[in-house]
């Protein structure tokens, strides 16, 4: 790849930069942004690694944020509050295939060693314009492929969650990974146990949303060994095989992702630790009903009445498995226009009113609630005062 002469690098970046090597710091953009930028892909998010200390960091800017002081990096805030992340050039002393322990003082060059792969290993000087790739990591971008940095091995014991970024790279770039590296990150992938179930949930979360190719990616994590260790309800090579929806599709939740390429998601996410809201999603998109029971506008009342907030995860599970469109999408979206009542809230009548009207108080009230929507989703004129409390009289 012929390397251009200059990048585009955005004028807040510059400026830090600046004034970063104005006051002796050497200082660089790597990672991702560098990376994305040769591929075509122009960004603004540029991650900058310098000679200075975080301390001499925190005191050359006005506004800092202590991102990951204990790992280097200060966030830097431009006028506009815009974050941008400044790590001290570093090399572990210490690793334990979860954790480092850090040391600065290092070379740029050293600081490109313990990155994780070739084509995150390159460094572009903003003020210069020269580069730094001493890995080959242009070549391999040129030939599309991901490939450690030194010894692949060794590279993914020391933090196995190198060999889940592998395959997020290699399955969002569209990469061939590199056979060695392959190799090892197989060998690696049961030393998986040993990271925290929140750092595997945002690799496959990161995973789900960035993929090229949901399959290209499910495969990875199947035949890495990855999904053995963390999901090993994860579809099997033939379900991959036989899904006919969409590989590359725009919905990318990944709670509803999950929920369609794996059996039993609900054991899935909640190992992987997600928030009590996700994994009440999840439930609700396993407990149905999935879709409405028929085409007329009282079915889909009545499903919208059943699974409440759920109906547009069902929707979007709906297109996912299918690849086709959700039938109901018009009728729901005429439904909700029109205001019906769909939940408890929505009746014209509470449950003090029914008390007042002697219905006695306890269980029994919410009981006749219940009954009363029933009633009101299937035919909305019914939702009337007075007609309704006569209502609850008779059904007691
Ligand atoms: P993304 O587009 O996902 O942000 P990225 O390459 O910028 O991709 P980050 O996780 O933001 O990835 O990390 C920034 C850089 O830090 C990487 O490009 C890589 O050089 C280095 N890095 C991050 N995590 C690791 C790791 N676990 N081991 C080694 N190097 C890492
Ligand atoms: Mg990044």
């Amino acid at each position: 790849m012929e390397l251009p002469l200059r990048i585009p690098i955005p004028e807040e970046v510059t400026a830090i930069a600046r004034r970063l090597e104005e006051a002796g710091h050497e200082t660089w953009c790597v990672g991702g942004a560098v990376r994305d930028t040769l591929l075509g892909d122009e960004q603004k998010d540029f991650d900058l690694a310098t000679s200075a200390t975080p301390e001499q960091v925190q005191a050359l800017f006005r506004r800092t944020v202590a991102v990951g002081v204990k790992y280097g990096t200060v966030g830097v805030l431009d006028n506009d509050r815009v974050l941008h992340e400044v790590t001290t050039f570093r090399h572990d002393v210490r690793t334990d295939g979860r954790h480092a322990e850090v040391a600065y003082g290092v070379s740029l060059d050293e600081d490109l060693a313990r990155r994780d792969f070739t084509v995150n290993a390159i460094a572009y000087h903003p003020l210069r314009g020269e580069w730094r790739d001493p890995f080959g990591g242009v070549d391999d971008l040129e030939r599309r492929r991901l490939r450690a940095v030194g010894d692949p091995s060794a590279r993914f014991r020391e933090d196995y969650l190198r060999v889940l970024r592998a395959l997020r790279f290699t399955a969002r770039l569209d990469f061939a990974i590199e056979p060695e590296t392959w190799e090892a990150a197989r060998a690696a992938a049961p030393g998986l146990e040993q990271l925290s179930a929140e750092r595997v949930r945002d690799e496959w979360f990161k995973g789900l949303r960035t993929t090229r190719s949901i399959r290209r990616l499910l495969s990875l994590w199947q035949k890495s060994g990855a999904a053995a260790v963390w999901i090993p309800q994860l579809w099997s090579a033939e379900e991959v095989e036989a899904w006919p929806g969409d590989d590359a599709p725009a919905h990318r939740d990944p709670i509803v992702l999950t929920a369609l390429c794996c059996h039993e998601p609900v054991a899935v996410l909640s190992r992987l630790r997600v928030s009590n809201a996700e994994l009440a999603r999840t439930v609700a998109l396993v407990a149905g009903p999935t879709e409405p029971a028929g085409i007329s506008t009282r079915d889909v009342r009545r499903w919208l009445a059943a699974v409440d907030g759920a109906a547009d995860d069902f929707a979007a599970l709906w297109q996912l498995r299918s690849g086709l469109s959700f039938p109901w999408a018009a009728e729901v979206a005429a439904v909700r226009a029109a205001g019906v009542p769909l939940r408890r809230g929505d009746l014209a009548v509470s449950g003090q009113d029914l008390i007042a009207a002697g219905i006695p108080a306890g269980p029994a009230v919410g009981q006749v609630l219940e009954r009363l929507l029933a009633l009101v989703v299937d035919d909305p004129t019914l939702n009337e005062r007075a007609a309704l409390v006569a209502r609850a009289k008779e059904i007691v």
